[in-house]
């Protein structure tokens, strides 16, 4: 078993699904949860199939007369009780999520906030669902717009961020009258587990969130039984886009309503007029967290001619100084990569880059003392399109620098990619802020800053990187149909 710190509440380990708001093993074998720090044994959850995914799906189907019936305001209290739980369970729920995904434990701190707010943040909006009452073409019918719940609803997520990409999908769901069948990734099921166990001590009703854990094989089936239930009525799936793809299409029988947060490339244009010493921060910080391994994490820097030397010293500079290893140590900045896979991915995008004329400033390496899956912070400058960490997503812990020399140029490179989810760039021009910023064809612009993430702000991207948005105002609508009532007989 892995060592991590003790849990001030043991029950927060839960090692069962959570289906109908009881815990279960569903009489199938066991699936370890390993700490990708040292190999170790975290803990073992049920690895379910479809028949589990089914039950789920029923369980759902109950719970939901009952649960849309409540007012916006019930709901919000029983929300507002669990996001009171998060919080004082923040140490816990961080020290779980170190444990199987890895992540420096300041990191898993900070998600355990960034997750808890959205469920705070859509708690409030529960309140605020409201129809609207549109002027009529008619002097005798009237024209009225009511908001309703979509119904049962499905969500499967990553292991990146084990906790926030859960609530961003279950608080607006269950906020709007939902309920809903959570799959979360095989790495990380334990942090989806205790959120469930907090839910159900807060009180949310028996269906009202179900929790179905399960390898990738069976992921696929699961996958295959939400998308092609008509009791399912929204999917919605965070992950890569080829997974996106497939998901997409098994929801296209069942016209199934879908969001979709799938992977990104970002790129990161640092402007000639820039304050270069901020911008070297918000780089550092837009790529080396979680290991490189986030969907908003920069893939492309991109430095104008005056200052490309200045940036990539300091970049190079500032990435050495990253504290590698186990996120329970402290002061470490940046811990393991998830599985093998992800080491064998960074590493060919280095080895091509370089063999390609690409510059190693920093890192290029796995770890030389920490060994596994511990990979060095690393900088590549002089990269240019045609190498593979160009246009595939890398997830892992390295910059690549590519020079430029005009704006037209540079926006062209940035837009060049299938995905669009974030953008960065820094420039004290106000002008060619407004204009970069409404040229980059991303979902998310950060314009001076390397972070963007809240629960306040729209998160989603276009292109291939997905449609709909989570978060913010906006984020409850993927789960609310809109009906029109038109009243006539108005004499
Ligand atoms: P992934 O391989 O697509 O897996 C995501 C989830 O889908 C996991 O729960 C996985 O289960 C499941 N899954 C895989 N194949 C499936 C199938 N055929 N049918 C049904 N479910 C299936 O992605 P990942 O490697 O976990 O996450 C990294 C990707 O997520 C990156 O591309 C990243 O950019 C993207 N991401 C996007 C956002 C965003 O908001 N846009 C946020 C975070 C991450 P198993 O774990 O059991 O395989």
């Amino acid at each position: 078993m892995s060592a991590f710190p003790p849990l001030n509440d043991l029950k927060l380990l839960r090692t069962q699904a959570y289906i109908d708001g009881r815990w279960t093993d569903g009489g199938r074998p066991s699936l370890d949860v390993i700490n990708p720090a040292d190999n170790c044994i975290v803990g073992s959850v049920p690895n379910l199939d479809s028949v589990a995914a089914e039950q789920a799906i029923d369980a759902a189907a109950r719970a939901f007369p009952a649960w849309s019936a409540r007012t916006g305001k019930d709901r919000a209290n029983l929300m507002r009780k669990w996001f009171d739980l998060m919080m004082a369970n923040a140490d816990d729920l961080a020290a779980l999520m170190t444990a199987e995904q890895g992540k420096p434990l300041i990191e898993s701190k900070g998600e355990v906030t960034y997750g808890a707010s959205f469920i705070e943040w859509f708690a409030e909006e529960a309140k605020r669902v409201s129809g609207d009452v549109l002027a009529s073409t008619w002097t005798n019918r009237r024209t009225v717009v009511i908001k309703q719940p979509v119904g049962v609803c499905a969500a499967i997520t990553p292991w990146n961020f084990p906790i926030s990409m859960i609530t961003r999908k279950i608080a607006p769901a269950v906020a709007a009258g939902c309920t809903i069948v959570v799959k979360p990734a095989e790495q990380t099921p334990l942090s989806a587990l205790a959120l469930a166990e907090l839910a159900h001590r807060a009180g949310i009703p028996a269906g009202v969130i179900n929790v179905v854990t399960a390898d990738a094989d069976n992921a696929v089936a699961i996958g295959k039984t939400l998308c092609a239930s008509t009791v399912v009525r929204h999917l919605s799936f965070t992950g890569s886009t080829p997974v996106g793809r497939i998901l997409m299409e098994q929801c296209a029988p069942t016209v199934k309503r879908i969001g979709l947060e799938l992977g990104g490339h970002a790129p990161f244009i640092v402007f000639e007029d820039a304050d270069i010493d901020a911008a070297v921060k918000g780089a550092l910080a837009s790529k080396y967290r979680n290991a490189g391994q986030t969907c908003v994490c920069t893939n492309r820097f991109y430095a104008h001619d005056a200052i490309y030397d200045e940036f990539v010293r300091k970049l190079a500079e500032g990435a050495a100084r990253i504290k590698v290893g186990n996120g329970f140590d402290q002061g470490v900045m940046q811990g393991p990569l998830i599985d093998d896979a992800a080491v064998e991915k960074v590493e060919r995008h280095v080895s091509d880059a370089i063999e390609k004329g690409a510059r190693l400033l920093a890192g290029g390496r796995i770890h030389p003392e920490l060994g596994g899956r511990f990979y060095e912070p690393t900088v590549l400058a002089d990269t240019r399109k045609g190498m593979t960490i160009m246009s595939e997503e890398t997830f892992g812990p390295v910059s690549a620098v590519t020079r430029f020399s005009n704006d037209a140029e540079v926006i062209a490179a940035a837009n060049d990619s299938e995905f669009g989810l974030a953008s960065y760039f820094y420039s004290r021009d106000i002008g060619r802020v407004w204009r970069v910023a409404e040229q980059l064809q991303y979902g998310m612009v950060g314009i001076n800053t390397g972070a963007i993430s809240n629960e306040v702000a729209p998160f989603g991207g276009i292109k291939q990187s997905g449609m709909g948005r989570e978060g913010s105002k906006y984020g409850m609508d993927e789960y609310l149909d809109i009906k029109y009532l038109c009243m006539g007989g108005i004499e």
